[in-house]
């Protein structure tokens, strides 16, 4: 049987060149970045070399760089710093944000009673930000909290148009790019962007790090105290391996991006293409979505929508039925819940998230074993 991997959404293989480089590290970079000695020294080295490959490759400067365990982290840190000590008392966002904003979002409106303002969604599953404009002109001080790229459908945000609309009203703009760094070309000092976050576990690094991005003109405080690390910004002893092979798998990513974004996208384009042929009154869920998500209702009853996964599953072939920390569970996803027929909604959804390691016969695999259930 062979073993197929779909989700490349929930996260990414890693890349063999990641794993040699830090290996290499683990083996002889022992030293602890924060001493003083040779070791420690050339332990910082590392570190700094990492942070400043991902400033070149993400278009900003390294000092606004904070390494963290991962983007769930970071987003944690922004938006909690910015309600606590910047002062910001509304948030606004959408109800298909990823659960690590839309929670942290409900625990500020909780813990210190913000206004959490939620914009609706269009029917092509993408954020309508035609409100927001006068959201904005009251000048409130506020937080945007939108995603750049959907994690279950691939929607995609203009993130140019929302980042001008927001510092037109002197809103911070925060936007969870998880999905879309080491799949997007970035130039950050380009964008209106405050922050953003990252996880290297989906771009073919590894898990357990990511990073923020806080531009040099907002100043935040820390959620984790104990030390000095991280300009103070996030205390503990940093993951020098584990930051040098993020900082490695985006370099890798990006300089294979515009080869790797053309194969992805002719991945996709096949599936989608041998799903409308074989399944007739098949819809995909959004349009005009990111090149490496597809996302598709298929025209099967309810009862084989509940034992879909499993029986996929069974026969070595991994998808998701929304992000991955709700695969399992049978409620209706919470992203397609806010612009798909309540209908189609009974019916199974499928994610497919595709990576440079897949092939095309990886997706003929994947649908014969649908044709057969
Ligand atoms: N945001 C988006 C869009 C995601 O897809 C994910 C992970 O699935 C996260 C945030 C959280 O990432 P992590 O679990 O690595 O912190």
């Amino acid at each position: 049987m062979k073993n197929v991997y779909l989700d490349n959404a929930a996260t990414t293989p890693m890349r063999p060149e990641v794993i040699d480089h830090m290996v290499q590290i683990m083996q002889s970079e022992y030293g602890n970045a924060s001493s003083t000695h040779s070791f420690g020294r050339s332990a910082k080295t590392i570190l700094e070399s990492a942070r400043k490959s991902i400033a070149k490759n993400m278009g900003c400067e390294a000092r606004e760089l904070i390494f963290t365990s991962n983007a769930t982290e970071a987003t944690n840190l922004i938006l909690t710093s910015v309600v606590r000590d910047l002062g910001v008392r509304r948030l606004v966002t959408s109800k298909m944000e990823h659960h690590a904003t839309l929670y942290t979002v409900s625990k500020l409106e909780k813990d210190y009673a913000v206004e959490v303002v939620y914009l609706p969604a269009n029917t092509d599953g993408t954020i309508d930000i035609s409100d927001l404009h006068s959201i904005l002109a009251d000048e409130k001080p506020t937080l945007v909290t939108l995603m750049h790229v959907n994690n279950e459908t691939g929607a995609l945000l203009d993130i140019k148009t929302v980042g001008d609309l927001c510092h037109a009203h002197r809103a911070l703009f925060h936007c969870d790019t998880v999905q879309s760094v080491g799949k997007w070309d970035f130039n950050l000092h380009e964008l209106p962007v405050d922050f953003i976050v990252a996880s290297a576990h989906k771009f073919h690094g590894p898990k357990g790090v990511g990073f923020a991005y806080i531009s040099k003109a907002v100043v935040l405080k820390p959620l984790i105290v104990g030390g000095e690390q991280e300009k103070g910004l996030r205390a503990g002893t940093e993951a020098v391996h584990q930051i040098a092979g993020m900082a490695k798998a985006l370099a890798l990513d990006i300089a294979e991006l515009a080869h790797d974004q053309g194969y992805i996208e002719s991945l996709k384009n096949y599936c989608w293409e041998q799903f409308e042929l074989a399944f007739p009154g098949i819809k995909m869920n959004g349009s005009a979505t990111f090149y490496n998500i597809l996302n598709v209702t298929l025209p099967m009853s309810e009862e084989k929508a509940a034992m879909l996964l499993f029986n996929l599953d069974m026969k070595g072939i991994a998808v998701s039925r929304g992000s991955a920390c709700q695969s399992g569970s049978s409620k209706p996803s919470h992203v397609l819940e806010q612009f798909v027929a309540a209908e189609d909604l009974k019916r199974p959804a499928l994610r497919i998230s595709f990576s440079r390691y897949n092939t095309k016969e990886d997706i003929d695999v994947l649908l014969d074993a649908l044709k057969g259930l």
